[in-house]
């Protein structure tokens, strides 16, 4: 059977029509708007495979070592190929082009249609890992449809896939894909519905919303409207505007999918009027009943009339049964949970960073502290352990951006783990277990850290803080207000050269051409929001262990040494390269760009800074300037910095906590000590509100701290102007800020009563 119809098909059928084709089978059984269409079975592509003899060839192809990236590639480009350029039996084609003409017939015309990849039960299970296969929209005419199924069929030979299908035991000569051909709804609005609450399974309806197609809302690359119904009242109660920043639509000349700005009248504008949520939230229940589980929906609005596109379980509900330590054996290591999440994986102890080639794709990677040179095996690491290490350390920062759980400062990890050993990690709780926690709906959560595409318009701007260039993205898709920290170091210290061997071999055109190259990928990322770039600031130690770093001072205490504005006033040279980078991005149009000095403390610090950017030849009247509020001296004598000029200050709690209260940040034998609410912490942040208040100066907090709800809660009442999160707590910090700009003007009208 090389065609079905999706009326005839149901969830006995995965086999056949893939996961996406039975559940759209399923809706359509208790008529749900669900668009007509057929499936190409999963035996038609086999029949494809084996009648024009290339299974043997793509089979043969994919025996590599997956971990082997240039392996890996070239298999996918192999199987692919063979896939594309051979030519379909004329049997299945011919069956494919009469269904596209049946399906012509029924809507009365030539239709357009989405033709999408469909899982079968096989690959269900690593389909979420896999990344999902391709699927393309607006495909219209026969050769096209016939072009697009190949295609669906290739990408069952994605690197990705390739990858995971061997990890979890799946043999690809089992593995089959059948492909979806449906009536394209050009929607004119579409989002997704969770139909009871995705992460507390409460029964919560929760819609999110944008203007056009809704790959949009499904990437999670715009700020959709989020509309949340509490099925028990029935009533709305949530209903906030997104600024809806961009939309896919069809173009009206080529007929193909483009992506445009949305008009600025319709970006504030909801996108659902109340009626059509409760319609929407409706059908929600009719597919969660018939499911007996929460299901994550896509939906389409054409001319009024709402579609149902696709029904899959919510896999992010958290499960108080399955708490890990029932499930795995012992807590082999405690330290602090740096990253969230669980992670489950085969040890590589690296001690030496030669050994980094080692670490393959999912392995947790254990080391004493992790460096920037790191970065690379750190992406490919399920998980991380550190023996040393506080919340804001190399490893802490940069495993929070990638979204990886990681556990630091546990003392002795590199002693205790041995390479090959099978172990968990709770990067919420710190723990670290023995064994493999393998409970599908955690580790789905943990791999998949799911993307924020909430937006709750606040007046104090929330915004985000980023370390690597390579999380610019990961970011960017929380709605952030813009970047209220880069640091730069991490991009320098990357580079593994020190900049005074660039120098010295006449070569820092190179490395300016690297640090533009780095700030311009984040300043991309969130144009035209802005982007604080914080100017160099790491400690002598780090400098040393790098090429050309031999003469680098060995200090005592590297925390209260040379670093900071400190170093950049004391080697001019290297901070008119800085300075250089930053003239750059301005003649390329990087206005979003401003300037933050790190740990200043005195105003004539400022001053010098301030001529050394004009000898570059920088316009201090265009640049959105500040410093950093790290000392205790610059906190207290912050009017005298507001008079020397700057645009905003910004609090950096990790040192301004450590600097307050004598505890070395990275010091884990005092880490019970450290306090960023520390009330004389707290007193110092809001005699510098108060200042900046009084002149008209922005202020914001970009330290660890300000990742706290509970300290955003108390900034918001001290009246900061914005908030920079981690990634990962942009969101619960955006809630905080909206719940408490909320009360206060609550208590404010009842207090005029
Ligand atoms: C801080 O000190 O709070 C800060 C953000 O800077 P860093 O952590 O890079 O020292
Ligand atoms: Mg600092």
């Amino acid at each position: 059977m090389i065609i079905v119809w999706l009326e005839e098909v149901g969830s006995k059928d995965i086999a056949v029509v893939g996961g996406k084709g039975a559940s759209l089978g399923e809706m359509m059984k208790e008529e749900l708007p669900v668009p007509g269409g057929f499936a190409v079975t999963a035996q038609a592509f086999r029949h494809f495979i084996d009648d024009t003899k290339i299974a043997d060839k793509i089979f043969e192809s994919l025996k590599v070592d997956v971990n082997n990236s240039e392996e890996l590639k070239k298999a996918e480009k192999t199987a692919k190929n063979l896939i594309i350029e051979t030519k379909m039996p004329q049997k299945i084609e011919k069956e494919i082009l009469a269904a596209y003409d049946e399906l012509c017939k029924r809507e009365g015309g030539e239709v357009f249609a989405a033709v999408r990849s469909s899982a079968t039960a096989e690959d269900l299970p690593d389909a979420s890992f896999a990344g999902q296969q391709d699927s393309f929209l607006n495909v219209k005419g026969g050769e096209a449809i016939v072009n697009a199924v190949k295609r669906c069929w290739a990408s069952l030979y994605g690197a990705r896939a390739i990858f995971y299908r061997v990890k979890q035991g799946f043999k690809h000569e089992q593995v089959n894909i059948s492909v979806i051909v449906q009536t394209m709804v050009d929607a004119d609005r579409a989002g997704i519905m969770f139909t009871s609450h995705p992460m507390s399974g409460e029964p919560l309806t929760v819609i999110e919303a944008n203007w056009g197609l809704g790959e949009t809302v499904v990437a999670g690359s715009v700020s959709p409207d989020r509309y949340v119904v509490d099925r028990r009242t029935k009533r709305i109660v949530q209903h906030d505007i997104g600024s809806k920043e961009i939309m896919h639509i069809r173009d009206t000349k080529t007929g193909k999918t483009i992506k445009t700005q949305v008009p600025a009248d319709m970006a504030g504008k909801a996108v659902l009027r109340d009626d059509e949520v409760m319609k929407l939230n409706e059908l929600g229940e009719l597919v969660e009943t018939h499911y007996d589980y929460p299901q994550d929906v896509e939906w389409a609005i054409k001319d009024d009339k709402i579609y149902m596109l696709q029904s899959r379980p919510v896999t992010t509900i958290q499960k108080k049964e399955e708490e890990p330590e029932k499930v795995i054996e012992e807590v082999l290591l405690e330290g602090l949970g740096a990253s969230p999440g669980i992670a489950s994986g085969k040890v590589k102890v690296v001690m030496k960073l030669d050994e980094l080639d080692k670490v393959n794709e999912g392995d947790i990677l254990v080391t004493s502290m992790t460096t920037p040179d790191m970065v690379p095996a750190m992406e490919r690491a399920a998980g991380i352990i550190t023996d040393e290490g506080g919340l804001t350390c190399h490893a802490a920062i940069v495993s929070r951006e990638l979204g990886t759980p990681a556990v630091v400062g546990t003392k002795e990890s590199t002693n205790v783990l041995k390479d090959g050993m099978v172990i968990t990690i709770d990067g919420d709780k710190g723990h670290v277990y023995e064994g493999r926690f393998d409970r599908t709906v955690q580790d789905e959560q943990a791999a998949t850290t799911p993307m924020v595409t909430t937006k709750q318009v606040t007046v104090t701007e929330v915004k985000v803080n980023i370390s690597i260039s390579e999380a610019a993205q990961r970011a960017s898709a929380t709605g952030a207000d813009g970047v209220g920290l880069l640091r730069i170091e991490h991009m320098i210290l990357g580079l593994n050269k020190h900049p005074q061997l660039y120098i010295k071999e006449g070569k820092s055109e190179e490395y300016v051409a690297q640090l533009v190259k780095g700030i311009q990928t984040v300043a991309d990322a969130f144009y035209p929001k802005p982007v604080w770039v914080r100017t160099l600031d790491a400690p002598t130690d780090e400098f040393r262990s790098m090429q050309g770093g031999e003469d680098e001072p060995k200090e005592h205490n590297p925390m209260l040494g040379w670093r900071g504005i400190r170093r950049d006033l004391g080697d001019v040279e290297h901070f008119k390269l800085e300075l250089r980078t930053f003239r750059k991005l301005y003649e390329l149009g990087y206005s979003n760009v401003g300037i933050m000095l790190p740990l200043v403390q005195h105003p004539m610090e400022l001053r010098r800074a301030k001529e050394i950017m004009i000898e570059v030849g920088l316009n201090l009247d265009k640049i959105e300037l500040g410093i950093m509020v790290e000392t205790p001296a610059s906190a207290l004598i912050i009017d005298q910095f507001i008079e020397e000029g700057l645009d905003f200050v910004s609090f950096g709690t990790n040192d301004l906590t450590q600097y307050t209260l004598a505890v070395d940040r990275n010091n884990e034998n005092v880490a019970y000590l450290y306090d960023e609410q520390h009330p004389a912490v707290l007193k110092l942040i809001e005699h510098v509100i108060l200042e900046c208040n009084r002149a008209g100066v922005k202020s914001s907090i970009c330290g660890q701290a300000g990742s706290s709800p509970e300290m955003a809660r108390k900034l918001v009442e001290l009246g900061i102007t914005s908030i920079s999160a981690n990634i990962d707590a942009v969101e619960s910090v955006r809630e905080m800020v909206a719940r408490t700009e909320k009360r206060i003007l609550l208590e404010a009208a009842r207090k005029s009563l």
